[in-house]
């Protein structure tokens, strides 16, 4: 994104490390994402907003030869340079290999330590430092190639998942639960009153134990009702209290108790399955120590 913004490459640094000081990464199944193929991609996007993303890179690498500069600005907060292309790939083909091999029975779920980030990707319109929307990507390839009828997406991010919900408003095969700050960042953007959306909007400095007795009373009844054969979860990190990118007051304990309570309904309904992608998350040390006690609860360890 260029220099000084937040959502940068330390951000996974950061996870890396800490997986590395506490032996977790050492317990864990670790594996490389593959690239997503443009059908994967239009699972979720108009092949527009594809094409528009290549050629932009395209046009940027003629422009860096002709000496002009590094970076492409898709909008106030996002920029693109020559190898965003490729990570974005890698994000969404890691959300799409972790389904497959949670489908083929391999592991019964993973994370993906991923940038760029995706739940504000659009299905024409890549914004808020996302490019391609990584968690309806795999969503949709779960539904389309492995033949689910019915999916969960569940969304912890501080801020509204506003592109996961233009996909998928009005998509009766998935239900989408999320809390978020609000008002806030996207401001503006309409929240659709479809069927299978859950949204709980939370004034700015709720507490981790008023949010966890919303999960309780409107997520896990309709979870439950929806009866999903596999959760993927928007994991965004950024609600933590000492993330300043946004004022909730999330921490540790409350990411595992809220990733324990989706794999509880992992476990009645999916035969635990669960993909969970990196959304947000910008205070370094708190974003490492949030991703441990995630990963904590989902691996058992
Ligand atoms: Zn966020």
């Amino acid at each position: 994104m260029g220099a000084g913004h937040p959502e940068c490459p330390e951000r996974l640094d950061a996870i890396e490390d800490r997986l590395l000081i506490t032996g977790l990464g050492d317990a864990l199944d670790r594996r490389e994402a593959p690239l997503a193929s443009v059908a994967d991609l239009e699972r979720a996007h108009s092949r527009m907003h594809v094409a528009a993303l290549r050629g932009m890179t395209d046009q940027l690498q003629e422009q860096i030869i002709a000496g002009g500069p590094e970076h492409a600005q898709v909008d106030p907060d996002t920029s693109l340079n020559v190898h965003t292309w490729n990570a974005a790939l890698r994000a969404a083909g890691a959300a799409v290999a972790a389904t497959d091999a949670v489908m083929a029975g391999e592991m019964e779920n993973a994370f993906c330590a991923v940038r760029p980030p995706g739940h504000h990707a659009c299905r024409s319109e890549a914004m808020g430092f996302c490019f391609f929307n990584n968690v309806v990507v795999a969503a949709r390839h779960a539904l389309d190639r492995h033949g689910l009828s019915r999916v969960a997406i569940v969304d912890f991010d501080v801020h509204h998942g506003n592109g996961t919900e233009d996909i998928v408003a009005g998509d009766p095969r998935i239900l989408m639960a999320s809390f978020y700050q609000h008002p806030f960042y996207p401001y503006g953007a309409e929240h659709s009153d479809a069927a299978n959306l859950v949204n709980l909007p939370v004034p700015a400095y709720t507490r981790g134990m008023d949010i966890r007795e919303m999960i309780e009373q409107a997520w896990i009844p309709r979870l439950d009702a929806h009866k999903p054969e596999m959760i993927f979860i928007s994991a965004g990190f950024d609600a933590h209290r000492e993330d300043d990118m946004g004022q909730l007051g999330l921490v540790e304990q409350d990411y595992a108790w809220i990733t324990s309570r989706i794999k509880d309904v992992a476990r009645r309904h999916a035969k635990g399955r669960i993909v969970s992608c990196l959304e947000g998350g910008y205070h370094l040390g708190a974003l490492a120590r949030s991703v441990e006690a995630h990963i904590r609860v989902l691996a058992d360890l």
